[in-house]
């Protein structure tokens, strides 16, 4: 490994700045992809080890192809032998598009006067859940514009009044957040309402770039966004979300940045990120965006491969703006959460209408994958994954979990596989049509028999009679 000069290096300060953009790019510069190192640095993943930033620069600059089929095998690999098969299910709610910023790629900005601005009311809100209730969704992101009537106090009122909507068996039981950097005051107060993640996307890691896409408002302030899950972290809010909006700047340098944030969280808070997303620029309204840093499908699933291999412990989210090809090929290199049946229009799950058309002047952006959720769990169960709803770890405080699903031995088979099988027979038993159903017993038969443990395997089968008997919420 190459000696890089001291200067180069900042340190792991809490709260303080940690990307240095020479450092990334003299890693990227001085990287060699060399097929005994590519092979040496997926074998050293897949045996359970972080990678290096070095070692990542040398999987983003893999432009040979059989390389690169290499490095999507090792991750398909890693996914298999650390995660097996389940993808775990979620709907994003947009509670409210006010926005005080004008990042150049939102259809929210500010200067988008063409954006028909709203906020749900509480009835409004609840009605929406219960639309999502109804269909069987377990797990909701809300999602917010960046402005003053989106205070602590409201997001935390709204995530109470979410927990609260039942609708027959139909219950909201995680609520995650994606929402303006807080203050970490703010932070806690949005944590006593009892949110699973809070999500923060820095966009893009390039202070440069970050500085022309975001002239003005709040999110103009390149370090405030960048040390806000540190403030969240001191303020004991430890299940938090990075992400990248690809598509802004070089997608090896975003990648690099990722990596940096992962490595900062974990020296400064002993735990890393519970997720990392990884949005692709789609179109707005009033959208100006260069198109040269545009992400093409072959360099996307690559860049979804090596971060399975860079940081195998961490929650992988993919979301609707991906066309369904794409989000099918990229299950399989790791991808352990995906969002279904989405819709960005404020309001529209519990509007009644047909929608034709998606509508730029009501929603943030264009998403490529408009299937519902029982069409998501369609297609997951003919492709031999098993959707969960699983909520089991945050309400039972294991916390890290994705660490533990990694290292503790037996730990997926022990918790995470049993609860998927349960909130899938949930799912059957209230929200499957009759095909569904079959095809889904049969997938929950052939996991059963995989848990190896008789005891465990007894276990399982007693609770899904409990399921089928009517009780709810069974979990380990
Ligand atoms: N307003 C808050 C913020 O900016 O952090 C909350 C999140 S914003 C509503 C959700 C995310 O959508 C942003 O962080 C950004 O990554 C993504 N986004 C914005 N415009 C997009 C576009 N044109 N295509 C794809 N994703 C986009
Ligand atoms: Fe506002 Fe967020 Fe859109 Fe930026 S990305 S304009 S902050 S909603």
């Amino acid at each position: 490994m190459k000696f890089y000069p001291e200067h180069y290096k900042i340190p792991d300060e809490r709260q303080k700045p940690f990307i240095d953009a020479l450092e990334i790019e003299t890693f990227l510069n001085e990287a060699v992809s060399t097929k005994e190192e590519v092979l040496r640095i997926i074998a050293k993943s897949l045996d359970k080890n972080r990678l290096s930033m070095p070692e990542v620069a040398v999987l983003l600059n893999t432009e040979d192809p059989e390389l690169v089929e290499l490095i999507k095998q090792g991750a398909k690999e890693l996914k298999k032998k650390v995660y097996g098969n389940r993808i775990v299910l979620f709907a994003p709610l947009y509670v409210g598009n006010l926005c005080s910023n004008n990042c150049k790629y939102c259809g929210f900005k500010s200067s988008n006067a063409a954006a028909v601005r709203k906020t749900l009311s509480d009835t409004e809100l609840v009605n929406n859940v219960k639309a999502l209730e109804q269909n069987g969704q377990k797990r909701l992101i809300l999602v917010y514009g960046e402005h003053k009537t989106y205070s602590p106090e409201f997001i935390a009122s709204n995530v109470k009044t979410v927990y609260g909507v039942k609708t027959g068996n139909g219950e909201i039981r995680r609520v995650n957040i994606n929402a303006a950097p807080l203050e970490v005051e703010g932070f806690r107060t949005v944590k006593e309402s009892g949110i699973g993640t809070y999500q923060v996307f820095q966009e893009t890691y390039h202070p440069e770039a970050y500085k022309a896409y975001h002239p003005s408002g709040r999110k103009a302030d390149y370090h405030y966004r960048l040390t806000s899950l540190d403030r969240a972290q001191e303020a004991g809010l430890d299940d938090v979300g990075i992400g990248v909006l690809f598509g802004l700047y070089d997608w090896r340098f975003e990648v690099m940045g990722l990596v940096r944030h992962t490595n900062h969280l974990e020296a400064c808070y002993n735990v890393g990120p519970h997720t990392i997303s990884f949005p692709r620029l789609t179109d707005a309204a009033d959208f100006k965006v260069d198109p040269q840093y545009r992400v093409n499908d072959n360099d996307f699933t690559k860049i979804i491969a090596i971060l399975r291999l860079a940081v195998p412990y961490t929650g992988m989210i993919l979301t609707a703006r991906e066309p369904k090809h794409i989000r099918t090929e990229v299950l399989q290199y790791g991808c352990s959460q995906i969002d279904a049946g989405t819709k960005l229009e404020m309001g529209a799950y519990s509007d009644k209408k047909e929608k034709v058309t998606q509508n730029l002047n009501k929603e943030q952006f264009l998403i490529n994958d408009e299937r519902s959720l029982a069409e998501v769990i369609d297609e997951l169960l003919d492709t031999d994954f098993l959707p969960s709803f699983c909520t089991a770890c945050y309400r039972k405080g294991r916390t890290g979990e994705h660490f533990m699903e990694f290292s503790v031995p037996g730990f997926i088979k022990r918790f995470c596989t049993p609860n998927a099988i349960l909130t899938l027979s949930e799912y059957i038993m209230d929200y499957a049509g009759m095909e569904t159903a079959s095809k889904g017993w049969k997938v929950i038969e052939k996991n059963i028999v995989q848990l190896i443990d008789p005891t465990l395997e007894e276990e399982v089968r007693q609770r899904i009679g409990k399921i089928k008997a009517g009780e709810r919420d069974l979990y380990f």
